[in-house]
């Protein structure tokens, strides 16, 4: 399968590399940077300074696929907090082909491990996988930035299969 990372936040030449391997090559990433403000900049609460990341899902995967006809999945790296209702703030969400990742709470030397570390997160719920268990797998709900530093990238074993069984015998 191809996926498309579309990234405000610059991310090193191997991030592409680095993904697809976590996904054992059964995924190829792309990576562009481009600036996705006008997209999301309407779903900005002013009065929260976050964005609102269910409604804007839909609409930025649409937008990339419009733009970018022809890949199984696709991710944006927002440089913004997000929320949902009942929650205040989510790193990430995904439904369908899309994921969201947002980068305001992930700021600081491990930046890029971290954005690493959520788009590989939402990617696999994309899958169907679901949270685990496993403090160290990727798939473990983050609550805090200390749960995303201590997790993952990689997906535990029983997570592996499942990721495998999705992308090997797609439905
Ligand atoms: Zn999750
Ligand atoms: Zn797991």
């Amino acid at each position: 399968m191809d996926a498309l990372i579309v990234s405000e936040v610059e991310l090193p030449r191997d991030f592409a590399l680095m993904a697809s391997r976590y996904f054992d090559g059964l995924i190829r990433f792309t990576v562009v940077n481009a600036d996705l403000s006008g997209l999301w900049r309407s779903y900005l609460d002013p009065r929260r300074g976050q964005v609102r990341a269910d409604l804007l899902l839909s609409v930025i995967g649409h937008a990339l696929r419009a733009q970018h006809p022809g890949f199984g999945r696709y991710v944006a790296v927002v440089n913004a907090d997000g929320y949902v209702p009942g929650l205040n703030f989510v790193f990430g969400v995904a439904e369908g082909d899309y994921a969201l990742v947002f980068t305001a709470r992930l700021l600081g030397e491990l930046l890029v491990t971290r954005i690493l570390k959520e788009v590989i997160h939402e990617v696999g719920h994309t899958l169907g996988l679901g949270h685990c268990e496993n403090p160290s797998c990727v798939m473990h709900f983050s609550n805090t930035l200390m749960d995303t530093d201590r997790k993952g990238p990689g997906f535990c074993p029983r997570c592996m299969v499942k990721v495998r069984r999705a992308l090997i015998h797609p439905h």
